[in-house]
């Protein structure tokens, strides 16, 4: 076993925590006031590589492995939650991508992600189902050389992207094995985007889309027929995985604070720092941090070895954002009344890492996915 990060980890980690510090962090606050997207910090994450970091050379990416992938994602979480978010919206739709779609597409698309000229995003959520995916509704119908697109996704993040990775039913009779990926340019005809007022991640802009008879060309099936609910299970073991490390991030940063804050704050004439009633909540928030942590790097290992990994996704996805979104919650009520205004960063963050408590699926929806490793199949609720 060896913990140790290679050479090109270290430099790379480096580069990224300084950038993160310098030039995320300062401006974090004010891309949520503003709820504009960090355009100027994506420009620089772009031309670090970031968006592209996993996707192979011959497409434009730097080919870096999984761990080396969260290791960027956790220090970009300690600068600005929602830069971590979009590189790992990125990362998934590329991972969906090079793993089941055509040549052309590939060759097409993947460069376009890679040199961030484009984003894609990802809907599958429904109005009516979240959770229970497989009851989407959304119609694909083949009409010659096109599928003709039906349906509403809601609560979809990126509601600027450039294209969209729909996962829409082929064959309704199929459950399951009767959905497919679709990739959708958002400026074809028969689409419309409504934004929501959402409680935290402002800069990412979540939304739903509306989709009437929208022509897409029959070459933008991702995969074959039948398999895009299977390849959105797939990305999800990656995509969770890096989530809750962005999580992490973010609590990390919020717990480093905290400590300055209650080593500087006085209260019954010491530092609150040597109440134990405010040290030890902190102590106990690293340390199932850290244990999620190092979860989330075996993970990542096991997916650069080839090897199964969905029931440590599902692990780090239900504690990561939980257990951030409750550091920083006491972090919160450990900077007193001021925690509580817009002064400090910990009132930001609590919104913003709670989102991650339901995208990419809740804690339930994940110790689902556990059960039906570690039970099996016949215990399932349905
Ligand atoms: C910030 C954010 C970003 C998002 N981005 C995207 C996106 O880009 N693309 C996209 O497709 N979706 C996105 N979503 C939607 C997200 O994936 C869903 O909210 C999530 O999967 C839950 O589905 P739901 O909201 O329909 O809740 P439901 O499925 O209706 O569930 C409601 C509650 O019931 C619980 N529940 C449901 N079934 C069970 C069960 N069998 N056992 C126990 N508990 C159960 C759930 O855990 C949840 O707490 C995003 C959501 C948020 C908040």
């Amino acid at each position: 076993m060896d913990f140790s990060l290679t050479a090109e980890q270290e430099t790379l980690i480096k580069v990224i925590a300084k950038f993160a510090k310098n030039e995320l962090l300062p401006d974090y606050m004010k891309w949520d006031r503003e709820e504009k997207f960090p355009r100027k910090h994506w420009n620089k994450m772009v031309e670090m590589g970031l968006p592209g970091m996993t996707i192979p050379e011959e497409y434009g990416g730097m080919a870096v492995d999984c761990v080396t992938a969260g290791l960027v994602v956790e220090e970009l979480g300690k600068g600005d939650f929602n830069c971590s978010l979009a590189v790992i919206s990125q990362l998934l739709a590329a991972e969906i991508l090079n793993k089941s779609a055509s040549e052309k597409i590939k060759a097409e698309w993947l460069p376009r992600i890679a040199n961030g000229e484009k984003i894609v995003a990802l809907a599958i959520t429904e109005p009516h189902c979240g959770t229970d995916a497989v009851a989407l509704k959304t119609r694909a119908e083949k009409k010659g050389r096109v599928y003709v697109l039906n349906g509403e996704k809601s609560g979809i993040s990126w509601t600027f992207a450039d294209a969209t990775l729909v996962f829409a039913k082929t064959n309704p009779e199929a459950g399951a094995r009767g959905v497919s990926a679709f990739l959708v340019p958002m400026n074809l005809p028969g689409i419309t985007v409504q934004k929501y007022k959402d409680l935290g991640s402002k800069p990412v802009t979540r939304g739903s889309i509306f989709l009437e008879d929208v022509e897409v060309p029959a070459e933008n099936l991702v995969g074959a027929e039948g398999e895009g609910f299977i390849q959105v299970m797939k990305g999800f073991e990656f995509s969770r995985i890096l989530l809750g490390l962005g999580c992490l991030g973010a609590a990390q940063i919020t717990l480093e604070e905290t400590i300055k804050y209650v080593k500087e704050r006085h209260a019954f004439g010491k530092p609150l720092a040597k109440f134990e009633g405010v040290s030890f909540p902190i102590t106990e928030h690293l340390s199932k941090l850290e244990a999620v942590r190092w979860l989330s790097y075996r993970a990542l290992w096991l997916k650069d070895q080839g090897l199964p990994h969905g029931k440590e996704a599902a692990m780090v996805k239900w504690m990561g954002p939980q257990y951030s979104v409750e550091a920083i919650h006491d972090c919160l009520i450990l900077h007193g009344h001021y925690g509580y205004t817009q002064e400090y960063p910990v009132e930001q963050r609590l919104r913003d890492v709670m989102g991650m408590e339901l995208g990419d699926g809740t804690a339930n929806a994940c110790k689902i996915v556990i059960v039906r490793d570690v039970f099996g199949r016949e215990f399932l609720p349905y």
